[in-house]
Order: C-alpha cells, then structure tokens, then sequence
C-alpha cells in the first residue's frame, strides 16, 4: 500500500493551465479523515479570480482541442484509464480515508469513475450517432446535422462521491471537444487531486482540464463567468436551484442534480430475505450519504408489520467503523457538523412522535473516538407530513411507513416534492410494471435498492431533484456538451 505522505499533499493546490499554482485567497481549510480525526491536509477557499484564471487558460486551450480530431481526443482517455486501473488501490485509500466510506464502498465509487471514461473513450463512434443527414431534401440539396463543441463548462461536485462525480461529466465534456473547470467539494478534494495528477502525467494539452479548490465563493465565481457556455452541478436541491436560476440569468446551459427521499415500496409477495437485505444495504451504504440512498420504506399491507419485525434485526448486522479495516460494512458521517445536523432530525423524529425502534445516536467505536459515528437507526410509524418524511436526512436513519395498498403507496411518493429514485420490492410484474410507469421518480428500482444507471445510461432525477433538461452521463451528456448545426448544400 502506499504511504499516507503520498497519497495526500499538505496543502491542496489548484490546476490551473497544466500547472499546480496556489490560490489566491490565503485562507485554508483543514480536511480530516471523518473516522479517525487524522489530519489530512488543506483546501484553499478559493475566490471568483482563481476562477477567472482557471477560465481563461480553458478558454486559450479551446481552439486546438477542438480542432484534433474526436479519435486524438479519445486516445487521451485511453490512456487516462490505464493511469487509473494501475492506480485502482491508491484510489480506493483516497477515497475511503477523506470520505469515511468503506473500501469495499470506495470500489463502487472509483469503479464508476473509470466506467465514464471508457464510454466517453467510444465518443468517435457516440459523436458521429448524435449527428443527422438526408440527402435530397429538395431537388439537389442534401442537409447535414452535425454536433459541434461549445467552449468552457464549469463541474461543480458534491462531498458524496469524491471520485466519480466529476467524471459523470469530465469525460464526456472534454471527449465532445470542450475544456472544463472543474471545483471539487471542499470536504474532499484528494481524489480529485489524484486524478488531475494523472490526467497531468498522461499529457493532456495545458487548459483543457482545469480545478479550482474552494467553497461557495468558487460556485458563485463559475456562475457569473460570462466565458462559460455551460455547468454542471450536483448537491444538494437549494443550491442546485441556485445554480440553475444563475445560469438561466448569464445565459449557460445548465444540468443541476440536487437533492432526494427516495421511497422502497414493500409489498407482500416479495422475496423477504432478499429484500430485507437488500434495504439495509441500500439505505445503510455510504452511512445514508448517497443520493440513491433508500430512506423512505413503506409496507404496504401486511408487509409493514413484517418489516416492523425484521428490520431491527437485519439492521444488527451493519458493522460501523473504519472502513480501512476489514469486517467494516459501514463508516462514520463527513464531519462533526453533518453529525449533529442527523442528529437534530432525529430529535425531530422523537418529538413528532415517531417510534425511534433502533437508536443509532449513542454509537461508539472504541478504536477511533474522534470519528464522526452514528448507528444505523429505524423510525417506525413515520407519517408522511413529518418533518423526518419530508426532508432529506443524508445520514444512516430509515424511516418506516404504512400504506394500505399500492395506490395509498404510491399517492404518498407521488405527494413528495423530491423525486430521484424510488424502488418497489415484489414478485408481481404487474404491481412492478405500474411502479416502473407511474412513479415520477427518473431512477426506478425492481427488486434493486439502489438504482443507479450505468455510465451508458443517463443519470438523474426529476421534479425538485433535478433542474434543467438533459441528464447526467449516457447519450444525453453528449447533447448537452454540444450544439447542433446544420447545414444545407448545393453545388452547381
Ligand atoms: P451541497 O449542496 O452542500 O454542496 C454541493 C456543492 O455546492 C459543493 O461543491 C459546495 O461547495 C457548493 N455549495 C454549497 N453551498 C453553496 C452555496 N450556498 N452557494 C454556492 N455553492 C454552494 O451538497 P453536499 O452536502 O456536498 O452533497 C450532498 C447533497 O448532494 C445531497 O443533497 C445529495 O442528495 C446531493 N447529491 C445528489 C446527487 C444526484 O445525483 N442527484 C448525487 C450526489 C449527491
């Protein structure tokens, strides 16, 4: 395994046209491993002039990105993934020690990572199907659609997926022909160091990749860049209908993921073993913090009594602690602040009158006390209107509610103004047809907790945990990163 000392570096740089040059802001944040309180290094709070740096070395870089052909582009990715197999271990550690997530975690998110690369490596082939022509249109004139690149993109991430979700954008942004600033969230802004250090070494012309280190300073520096043609972002729903108004207000194309309640419908004709486990994995994974994460179950009928029943016991079997050690099944939150954030809408909970059947608050791991711990803990009798039901939690709590039938089931997800995923658990393909047509939500899981696409397939959700059009990832990616143009030809 490689030394700590190598995997982080004290002082977090930005990236800035193939250079690693400081910020401008003198003001650093200290970034700690969320499950031991190691300290881990710093991230600079960078300001709307770093971004403007980071904007015009992109802007410099376009014209000869874009006019190399799309197979030259790809070649970069190619051997971008090879960098990273061959650095897959040093990955996963990053991952697991600045995020908290378990390796066996880290595999899912920095496999993803490399997923979106080897699709945007087929971008020759995926470019060349988004285009059009006919010819003939009148006498003599053949028409030609082609999708040509833009310019800068700005990719703002989420504290989640430290790894993979600049890469539901990067590839794609820079294989289509545009260059990118790319800000990292700054709970965790080594994986993508690493990254951008790979992408260094295998070459990539200077500019056409781009960070920028910081906080809300550097979002808001992206937004009211007037060079750049569109953005990218993913968190949480207030600031991702921030980041879309912006846009719409300095004219960018935008994709804005935010936030989510995801609902697991239970009926009882489902495999109950299978399903049951497959719960707890699913609300339990990444300690809640996942945007797939299922924090609503809903027994319908007599599966809520069973649920009841089996959900404390199956939830025994979730093993917190640091997830570099083995045996470890689930990690701590991100920081002490996000801790008491769960903690407080556990309180909540309590005071509306929830049943608090398993109590993750008091949790400890011995080995590791400065961690930010918090058990795996189950709401019964959670109404729809209470707070618990009706606002994102991000934290290892799964609230159980009652339905009397499918229709009272999916009249209590269709009434929730997030819709991302939502998973139905039974042996009927009828009931699992209906679900698959009616929900709203874009992610939709039969007999699968976390219904997260491929990287071929489009990500993201819909109502209030998605703004704008196109989806992340999948063919609709390529839409977004390129403008149509069609031309109409004749020769005398
Ligand atoms: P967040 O909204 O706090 O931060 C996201 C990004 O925005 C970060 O880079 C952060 O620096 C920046 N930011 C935060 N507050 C800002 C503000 N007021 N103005 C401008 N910029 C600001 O989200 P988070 O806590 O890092 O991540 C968790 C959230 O992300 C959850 O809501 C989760 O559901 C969501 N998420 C959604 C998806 C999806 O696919 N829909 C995927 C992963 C995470």
């Amino acid at each position: 395994m490689t030394s700590h000392k190598q995997l982080f570096v004290d002082r977090v740089q930005n990236y800035i046209g193939g250079k690693w040059v400081a910020s401008a802001n003198p003001e650093y944040a200290p970034v700690t491993n969320p499950a031991t309180g190691e300290p881990l290094g710093s991230v600079p709070m960078g300001s709307a002039r770093d971004v403007d740096d980071a904007v015009k070395a992109a802007k410099a870089a376009f014209p000869a990105w874009r006019e190399l052909t799309a197979q030259a582009r790809a070649k970069y990715l190619f051997a971008l993934r090879e960098k990273m197999e061959a650095h897959y271990d040093e990955l996963l550690a990053i991952c697991t020690q600045e995020h908290g997530k378990t390796l066996e975690e880290s595999k899912g998110d920095v496999r993803r990572t490399i997923d979106n690369v080897e699709v945007a490596c087929g971008m020759p082939t995926l470019m060349m199907n988004a285009g059009q022509v006919l010819e003939q249109i009148a006498t003599g004139i053949d028409s030609v659609s082609v999708r040509q690149p833009m310019g800068v993109f700005g990719i703002i991430a989420p504290y989640n997926f430290p790894s993979m979700v600049p890469f539901w954008f990067l590839p794609y942004a820079i294989a289509t022909g545009n260059t990118v600033v790319v800000k990292p969230s700054e709970q965790v802004p080594f994986s993508q160091v690493r990254l951008f250090q790979m992408m260094h070494e295998i070459g990539l012309p200077p500019g056409v990749v781009n960070m920028v280190n910081g906080a809300r300073d550097v979002v808001n520096g992206i937004l009211e860049n007037r060079d750049i043609a569109g953005v990218s972002f993913v968190g949480s729903s207030p600031v991702a209908e921030h980041v879309y108004a912006r846009c719409g207000a300095t004219g960018k194309r935008v994709q804005a993921l935010g936030g989510a309640k995801n609902f697991g419908v239970v009926m009882d004709d489902c495999d109950w073993e299978k399903s049951v486990a497959n719960i707890v994995d699913s609300s339990m994974g990444c300690a809640g913090q996942r945007c797939l994460a299922l924090s609503m179950v809903v027994g319908v009928g007599k599966a809520y009594a069973e649920l009841e029943k089996r959900l404390p016991k199956a939830l025994e079997s979730v093993k917190v602690g640091y997830g570099m050690e083995p045996g470890v099944t689930m990690g701590p939150v991100i920081s002490a602040r996000h801790k008491e954030k769960v903690l407080g809408y556990i309180e909540k909970g309590v005071a509306e009158g929830a049943k608090l059947a398993v109590d993750g608050r008091h949790l400890k791991v011995a080995a590791h006390p400065k961690g930010h711990w918090i058990g795996p803990t189950l709401f019964t009798d959670v109404k729809p209107e209470m707070v618990i039901a009706r606002e994102e939690i991000f934290g290892p709590v799964v609230c159980l509610m009652h339905a009397r039938d499918l229709d009272h089931a999916m009249s209590i997800v269709k009434a929730h103004p997030l819709a991302n995923a939502s998973s139905i658990y039974t042996s009927s393909g009828a009931h699992a047809r209906r679900w698959c047509r009616d929900v709203d939500a874009s992610m939709v899981g039969v007999n699968i907790g976390v219904a997260a696409p491929m990287a071929y397939f489009g990500f993201g959700g819909a109502k209030g945990s998605f703004y704008g059009d196109l989806k992340g990832h999948g063919r609709e990616q390529i839409q977004f990163y390129t403008q149509n143009k069609t031309s109409i030809q004749r020769w005398w």
